[in-house]
């Protein structure tokens, strides 16, 4: 051992270097969040859970029943039947996501030519039940409070649609909101 050691290990050097380093980490502001007690809010275009739109001013949801949210899926987890309603139009009668298989790749609402189906900003799936990873199309229309705000006006606001009442699909109870 050196000189230069001796006087360092004396004086403490090396821990008060590694104190000053502890110390200015109680000032500065601190970039960790306290999952869940905080929540990250997600950027605009995040990918989070499905939701099926409606129309806000028929109410009925948007979706045409045209298959091509079904068809472009790489992982096959959409199926659809689609009816005619008695005035001629195009109807999803059953609209089902496998979201255990869904890789949140946005195909489907990319490809979507209503708009009806959009990738939400909810991100909490984690659940102890697989059949909650189901969603038919009442989860789906529900799920549509999350959407992103240019997408969807949320409840309260000018010219919200109600969501649909459906069973809480994962991650859509309201305690649980970002
Ligand atoms: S996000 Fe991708 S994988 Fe998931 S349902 Fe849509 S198209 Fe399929
Ligand atoms: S959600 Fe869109 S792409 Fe899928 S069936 Fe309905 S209208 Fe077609």
């Amino acid at each position: 051992m050196g000189l230069v050691d001796i006087v360092k290990k004396g004086t403490f050097v090396d821990i008060l270097r590694g104190m000053s380093v502890t110390g200015t980490y109680f000032v500065v502001d601190k970039v960790t969040v306290e999952y869940p007690k905080e929540k990250l809010h997600p950027y605009p275009r995040f990918r989070g859970v499905q939701a099926l739109l409606t129309d806000p001013e028929t109410g009925d949801t948007k979706c045409v029943a045209c298959m091509l949210c079904a068809t472009i899926c790489p992982s096959r987890c959409i199926s659809i039947v689609g009816e005619q309603t008695p005035d001629g139009r195009s109807h999803p009668a059953g609209f089902d996501l496998d979201l255990s298989r869904c890789v949140f790749c946005g195909f489907c609402e990319e490809v979507c030519p209503e708009a009806a189906i959009v990738m939400t900003r909810q991100y909490e799936l984690a659940t102890f039940d697989k059949n909650d990873l189901y969603l038919d199309k009442e989860r789906l229309l529900a799920n549509q409070v999350y959407a992103h705000k240019e997408l969807f006006a949320h409840p309260g606001e000018r010219g919200a649609p109600a969501p649909a009442a459906a069973g809480a699909a994962p991650g859509t109870q309201e305690g649980r909101r970002p």
